[in-house]
């Protein structure tokens, strides 16, 4: 893309209770793009918000023809709303934005250079996460290491879903089979030049997180399951241990006395069996994995769209077959 290059700028952003910050987030984004892009258009996504959420983005939307508002039917967290707003936007370069402008939005014209460097892809890392726990930031840390090791894929450390990508990543997003459940690995599955851009991510100034640690929980067993299949073959080394550990004791006589003295033989048994459903559970979460893709639940529904964009399918050529509809989204 050269630099005398005019593009739509899509800025796609999931709502869940942030209504105050919406007035912000229009004026920042704005002034972010001055100079910088053509056009713009922000898609407010409302995730189930019950602040008054939806009422503020229509009232917007109403005066600002800038602006697209999705309303979900309910609370499908950050990812599926992410995925709504990707459906939606018309643009030449989608940026992914939170609400809560932890991630500013001034750093487009610094993202904007990546691409016109060549990358299709230029992702916000995170140089210190001011404000968040040091619990959160322990289990984050951990979760990366882990998810690395055993992944088929890598993804950056410190990367979150604030990114700028050209059309072609996010029709390449959109236009999976499956159901992209942990959006951060389909962001380093699909590959493509991706170049970070290190920043410092600002605390909430208002409201709490709308992440609730069982949605954490959730979103890193998805993430594993979808992008490793070590798991599933952990029994086959648990099977090589307890295979050494049968010839130990049939060989030794002294192990063998031990094992029945003193409750130990009660230990492995126990050992034995909390292993046994270890297994099982790990199965069960790539079982469900397939059930869920079995199920053809599609991953939100809408309510209602204000000010959708019309001009999809004239501006973007080999999008032709991706519909946007009001009302179901289905594969
Ligand atoms: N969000 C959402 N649905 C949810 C939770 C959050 O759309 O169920 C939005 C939220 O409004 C914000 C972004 O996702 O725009 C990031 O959420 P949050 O600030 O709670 O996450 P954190 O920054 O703590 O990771
Ligand atoms: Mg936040």
């Amino acid at each position: 893309m050269s630099q005398n290059t005019k593009y739509l700028l899509s800025v796609v952003v999931p709502c869940y209770n942030d209504m105050q910050c919406l007035d912000e987030v229009l004026d920042r984004v704005r002034t972010a793009c001055e100079g910088c892009v053509d056009d713009f258009q922000l898609i407010l996504v409302d995730d189930g918000s019950d602040d008054g959420s939806w009422e503020k983005i229509e009232s917007l939307a109403a005066r600002e023809p800038h602006i697209t508002g999705v309303c979900l039917t309910r609370n499908f967290g950050q990812e599926r709303a992410l995925l709504a707003g990707l459906r939606h936007c018309t643009g030449d370069l989608v940026l992914l934005l939170d609400a809560d402008l932890q991630d500013p939005p001034e750093l487009l014209p610094q993202m904007l250079r990546g691409i016109e460097r060549g990358a299709d892809v230029v992702y916000g890392q995170r140089q210190s996460r001011r404000g968040e726990s040091s619990l959160k930031k322990l289990t984050a840390w951990s979760y990366y290491v882990l998810f690395n090791a055993i992944a088929e894929i890598e993804i950056p450390r410190n990367v979150g879903y604030f990114r700028l990508m050209t059309r072609q990543v996010a029709d390449a997003i959109v236009n999976l089979p499956q159901q992209p459940y942990f959006l951060r690995g389909v962001g380093a599955w699909v590959g493509y030049r991706q170049e970070p851009l290190r920043y410092v991510r600002d605390p909430r100034t208002v409201g709490t997180s709308g992440w609730p640690m069982k949605r954490m929980l959730q979103l890193a067993t998805q993430g594993v399951v979808s992008f490793s299949t070590l798991p599933l073959r952990l029994p086959l080394y648990l099977a090589i241990g307890c295979a050494i550990a049968l010839l130990l004791v049939a060989s030794t006589s002294q192990v063998r006395e031990a094992l029945v003295s003193d409750g130990a033989s009660m230990i492995v048994l126990l050992s034995l069996a909390t292993v046994n459903f270890l297994v099982l559970g790990i199965f069960g979460l790539y079982l469900a994995r397939i059930h869920q893709n079995n199920s053809r639940m599609p991953p939100y529904l809408v309510r209602t769209v204000v000010n959708a964009p019309r001009n999809r399918h004239v501006k973007h050529k080999g999008y032709e077959n991706a519909e946007i509809e009001t009302g179901l989204h289905a594969h």
